[in-house]
Formats: structure tokens, C-alpha cells, sequence
């Protein structure tokens, strides 16, 4: 069983020291990833989606050359479990997605993922056991066409000095930056 270029274990090894810990979402993400890159055609440049902000966005980035900060990764905040490669300028693709159907003959799976159980209570060594045996019995594939104002790369247009942080930041926000217009994360 291999993960992209990895072993099972080898990835467990990456995962747990680019993402801090050894999270079970991470490791599904693992075989989703590696299922979709296989039901693509070989030698086309590809750009993914991740339909959720948690885990999944590392294993794009620890699998593959998609990351938030080359633009090639774009990740939505809808909370589905979802990966999805397409290619560039077609925008023909390819969804796994975590088929919660899939998981009735995965109850340790089911659990966690749908949170029926407090976390104290989870089988944490029967999760994984259950995650490693399962694999790619958890996921759907599904064929997908990228909108095309997805796939132009939205661009950062003209660039001033914010009148008032005196910092750079993109003309079309408005007069002043987002930050000094409210959004600032800073007291
Ligand atoms: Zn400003």
C-alpha cells in the first residue's frame, strides 16, 4: 500500500512532523489524495481544490506541488470533505470526496467523523486501524468541469499606499486597506 511516492508509515512519519500531529483526517486525506491523482491522466499540469480548510489542504501540500502559496491550491470554506484536481485551463477534473454510505461498514470511522461520540471516548488505535484497512473503501470519485472565472487566477490589479498605514495594498479594496477599513485581526 503506498501513499503518493510514500509507504503507509513514511506518510504517517511526514504528516506527523509537518502538521503538528498524527490527525486522522490528514490520514484519509493521504488516500484521497493519492486516488485522484491516479484517475488523472499522466503529463497535465493540475491545480486542486480543497472544499475545506481543515487537514485536507496538508495533504495536497505534503503530496503534491499544490500549495496555498504558489496559487495552485485553492481552499473553500464549505466544510465538505472533498479534494478535487483539474487541469488548468480546461478545468477538467477529478472529485474524492469522503462518502459518509461508505462509512456504515466503518463505525469507528462514522464516529469520528460525525462527532457521535466525545472525543475521550474514541477507540483512537481502532480508528487508525480501521482508516489504514479501509482506505480507498471510504471514497467516491466523481468527474467535475471547473467554472471558467474559477480558473482564471484572480490578479492583484494596481497596487498604492493605504492613506492611513501608509502599507501596500490592492487599489480595487477601496480607499483605504482592508485592515484600516475594519477587518484587521489587531486590537
Ligand atoms: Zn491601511
Amino acid at each position: 500500500m503506498k501513499i503518493g511516492n510514500y509507504s503507509f508509515d513514511e506518510y504517517l512519519h511526514l504528516v506527523k512532523s509537518f502538521h503538528g500531529s498524527l490527525a486522522p483526517g490528514l490520514v484519509i486525506g493521504g488516500f484521497m489524495v493519492d486516488l485522484a491523482l491516479k484517475s488523472l491522466p499522466e503529463g497535465e499540469l493540475f491545480d486542486a481544490i480543497c472544499e475545506t480548510p481543515v487537514c485536507l489542504p496538508d495533504a495536497v501540500q505534503l503530496l503534491t506541488p499544490c500549495t496555498v502559496g504558489n496559487g495552485w491550491l485553492t481552499v473553500l470554506p464549505f466544510g465538505r470533505y472533498a479534494v478535487t484536481f483539474y487541469e488548468k485551463y480546461g478545468g477538467e477534473g477529478v472529485r474524492v470526496y469522503l462518502d459518509p454510505a461508505k462509512m456504515e461498514a466503518w463505525p469507528e470511522t462514522k464516529a469520528w467523523f460525525f462527532k457521535l461520540k466525545p472525543k475521550k471516548e474514541q477507540d483512537a488505535r481502532r480508528l487508525f486501524e480501521e482508516i489504514r484497512e479501509a482506505g480507498e473503501k471510504l471514497l467516491s470519485v466523481q468527474r467535475v468541469r471547473v467554472r471558467p472565472e474559477t480558473l482564471r487566477r484572480k490578479k492583484m490589479g494596481p497596487v498604492a499606499a493605504c492613506p492611513q498605514c501608509g502599507e501596500a495594498y490592492p487599489v480595487r479594496d477601496g480607499e483605504r486597506c482592508r485592515a484600516c477599513g475594519g477587518e484587521s485581526p489587531y486590537r
